[in-house]
């Protein structure tokens, strides 16, 4: 039994992983460190709370003394680190936490992950000579495309939001400490995530919630801006893949090759209501889809090459957007009985 220090698991893609994780691997145990900002919530772990081989810990992984402390405490092997903020819209109102938790704290993790596993007196710092760092990162970092082209592990970075910027840093930081530690790192840069347990703040959430509530469904600028999604545990399952077979120091771009519009996301969320809970009056839930005023320096479009991970670790995804959405919009809506009695 060894024990996995997994950062950011009352999120949306750390619970998903979690669970995904501690089902498929029976001698692991999961010590999950979550400062529980706005965006992480207990109940998202809630059907494994007492399992044997979970445990939560509420903390900062800016806080050195803490992690230090983790990482005696129960000597942690392995690194899988998910804690961030990441919402684009709120790093530009307050880019400062932004900066914080995903440069400080990135940086704070591999400190102590380095001193405990490469600094470790005599023979017992053989225990952890295969211990890896995983970084799970963004797309973002590649900055924007047109209408053609793709990102690969290879494109320059070259972020436009605080957010995308402060990921761009951490990724920098895993870099150096492979290159000039010689830490065993992997990174991985994924397209959006969509599922089960995405906080009420992000595009797919707020489109089936309002729909429900009989409210406005906001579209930035023409809703011709594009993203390449991914179902949340196909990611989970290509963090899993990398982090056990990836190659130290690598990098690999995990995306699902769905590419759409917001607006396509918006109709065809409304078409799958309209399906699902036909409203009263005949009307579609489509109508209530209405433009806003864009977010300033919206990314056109985002699009992965996820070659290097299908053919060197045999990942590919089980989902495509039109499967994984309907799943989703499944979920939101046992989540969202309450507003269903009123529609
Ligand atoms: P999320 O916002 O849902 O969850 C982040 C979690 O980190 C929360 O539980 C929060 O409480 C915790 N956290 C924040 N600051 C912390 C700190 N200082 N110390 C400890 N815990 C802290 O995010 P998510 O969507 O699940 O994303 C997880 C990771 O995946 C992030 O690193 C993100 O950059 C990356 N990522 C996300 C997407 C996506 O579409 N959501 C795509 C690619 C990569």
């Amino acid at each position: 039994m060894s024990n996995i220090l997994v950062t950011g698991g009352c999120g949306f893609i750390g619970s998903n992983f979690i669970i995904h994780f501690l089902n498929n691997n029976p001698n692991k145990s999961i010590i999950n460190v979550d400062a529980l900002t706005y965006a992480g919530d207990l109940l998202n772990l809630i059907e494994i709370s007492d399992n044997p081989r979970y445990i939560f810990e509420k903390g900062d992984i800016c806080n050195r003394d803490f992690i230090e402390h983790l990482f005696s405490k129960y000597d942690i092997q392995d690194v899988i680190h998910l804690a961030a903020e990441s919402h684009v819209d709120n790093s530009i109102a307050n880019p400062d936490a932004f900066m914080q938790t995903n440069i400080i704290g990135t940086f704070n993790l591999l400190n102590v992950a380095k001193e405990y596993w490469m600094n470790s007196p005599g023979d017992y710092k053989d225990k952890f000579k295969n211990s890896r760092f995983h970084h799970v990162s963004t797309d973002e970092v590649y900055g924007t495309l047109g209408e053609e082209g793709l990102f690969h592990e290879t494109t320059p970075y070259a972020p436009n939001s605080p957010y995308s910027a402060s990921k761009a840093s951490s990724d920098f930081i895993v870099r150096s400490y492979h290159h000039t530690y010689g830490m065993n790192v992997v990174t991985t840069n994924c397209s959006n995530n969509y599922g089960p347990k995405q906080h009420d703040e992000k595009l797919i959430p707020v489109i089936i919630r309002k729909a429900l509530s009989g409210e406005k469904i906001p579209i930035y600028g023409n809703g011709k801006n594009i993203r390449d999604w991914l179902y949340v545990l196909d990611h989970c399952k290509g963090i899993e893949l990398a982090f056990k077979k990836g190659i130290s120091g690598e990098t690999y771009n995990v995306g699902g090759r769905n590419e759409r519009t917001n607006i396509y996301i918006a109709e065809k969320i409304c078409e799958i209501l309209d399906q699902k809970v036909p409203l009263n009056s005949g009307k579609s839930y489509a109508e209530q889809i209405s433009y806003v005023t864009d977010r300033a320096g919206h990314d056109f479009r985002y699009a992965i090459d996820a070659t290097k991970i299908e053919n060197d670790l045999g990942w590919k995804a089980d989902e495509n957007f039109e499967t994984g959405i309907e799943l989703t919009v499944d979920w939101y809506l046992n989540k969202y009985k309450s507003i269903l009695e009123t529609v």
